[in-house]
């Protein structure tokens, strides 16, 4: 039987799609490279905005058409999700299966009993999921629960397989990170960094995206032992105003945000440092935009991943009346992007003439791009380069969207 695998949403949800694939390839299915070979669908739902589940709607009712007789069956986040599931009787023929579930479904062995195989240039490994905080925006601790943390043992079996099958970059994923616990009481994240650190292989790992609690100065310091972390940090701050803050339950201030980013700048003066903003917040007046405007501008950071906010039920913030129009928070989300273009492009120029590693995440016929481990894209003009092997690369110029072009050295 022929499977395509659909994912939607955050890294975590790619670990998962990766573990399905991995389990699916172990137990005689066969992976389909496109939807049209495929007679069994799994679409990896997420349920973080509006837009996403009505994508995966969308996406199951191509797959109908592409194939009626097919089987189609959605697991992740959304099939939690009340406003989802009230929605997916416009798709009856689709099945909701938890992702825990899936293993028994389609008699799969568990993940620990084989062999992972990696469908990224870079591997992702989950490390963690789930969430306590209750931001008052946030559906991800309704749909993922308590923090839960996967065993140090397998986590370091799983990037010693990526690490022997050639990769030489790890991502370590999760919601939260730095919350990680081992749940034979084996340490914290550092403990986590610590083992990682000791493989004796050729690699660079680097972390997704961080929540700003709890991380101080020292935390970055124990971070700057590692040899071989990323210096790129993408950590939320969500608003560049306290008042907005506050509503959204996020339990720190625009100031303590801008004294951690640079703590960072100053003890790594090279990192690439990334933020989450959400815009349209339900209370955020044109005035609260413009206190964001102002804390953007000022603080260090290199770029952003801007969201427009979508109201999400079961949440506080879902039954506050907003304030701004769609068209004024359309307009805010635009000003926002061009900042973040203009702030990367800033960042991307100090690194031309720099030598840097890069490993290689895309191979076209005549040109391969790759990542540097501060976050550039890279395209190079040459082929036979191998995905996820790194490379010594010197930038040599930038590209009107921002990439850099570089030469091997
Ligand atoms: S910290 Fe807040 S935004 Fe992040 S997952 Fe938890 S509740 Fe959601």
């Amino acid at each position: 039987m022929k499977v395509y695998i659909e994912t939607f949403g955050c890294k975590v949800n790619f670990a998962d799609s990766a573990d399905i694939l991995t389990m699916l390839a172990n137990n005689s299915y066969e992976i389909a490279k496109d939807p049209e070979e495929a007679d069994l669908y799994i679409v990896n739902s997420c349920s973080v905005t509006h837009r996403a589940e009505r994508e995966c709607r969308q996406i199951v009712r191509r797959f109908k058409n592409i194939n009626p007789k097919a089987e189609i069956l959605i697991t992740g986040c959304s099939i939690k999700s009340e406003e989802f599931r009230d929605r997916a009787s416009d798709i009856p023929f689709a099945k909701l299966i938890p992702f825990d579930d899936l293993l028994e479904y389609l008699a799969l062995h568990k993940l620990e009993d084989i062999k992972p195989k990696f469908n990224r240039s870079r591997p992702f490994i989950k490390i963690q999921t789930g969430c306590d905080r209750f931001c008052s925006y946030c559906i991800v601790p309704h749909l993922r629960g308590k923090p839960q943390s996967v065993g140090k043992g397998i986590i370091i079996h799983r990037i010693e397989e990526a690490l022997k099958q050639g990769f030489e970059e790890i991502v370590l994923v999760g919601t939260h990170i730095m919350l990680y616990k081992d749940p034979e009481g084996n340490g914290d994240i550092f403990d986590l960094l610590q083992r990682i650190e000791e493989m004796n292989y050729r690699f660079r790992l680097r972390l997704s995206s961080i929540e700003p609690y709890g991380i101080t100065s020292d935390t970055i310091r124990l971070l700057m032992k590692s040899k071989k972390l990323c210096r790129h940090f993408h950590i939320a701050l969500q608003s560049g105003s306290n008042r907005i803050l506050r509503d959204m339950n996020r339990q720190y201030t625009k100031e303590e945000f801008e004294a951690l980013i640079s703590d960072i700048k100053t003890l790594i003066p090279q990192s690439t440092i990334g933020s989450d903003i959400i815009v349209g917040f339900p209370t955020e007046r044109e005035e609260d935009f413009e206190e964001t405007l102002e804390t953007i501008r000022r603080l260090p950071v290199d770029y952003l991943h801007i969201f427009r906010f979508s109201p999400r039920k079961n949440t506080p913030a879902y039954n506050i009346k907003p304030v701004s129009t769609p068209a004024e928070i359309k307009r805010r989300a635009g000003i926002l992007k061009k900042i973040s273009f203009e702030k990367r492009r800033d960042m991307v120029l100090r690194s031309i003439g720099r030598d840097m590693d890069v490993v290689i995440t895309d191979i076209d016929q005549s040109i391969s791009s790759g990542i540097t481990d501060n976050y550039i894209k890279v395209n190079i003009h040459k082929t036979g380069l191998k995905r996820g092997g790194m490379l010594r690369v010197r930038l040599i110029s930038i590209n009107p969207d921002n990439s850099a072009n570089g030469e091997i050295i």
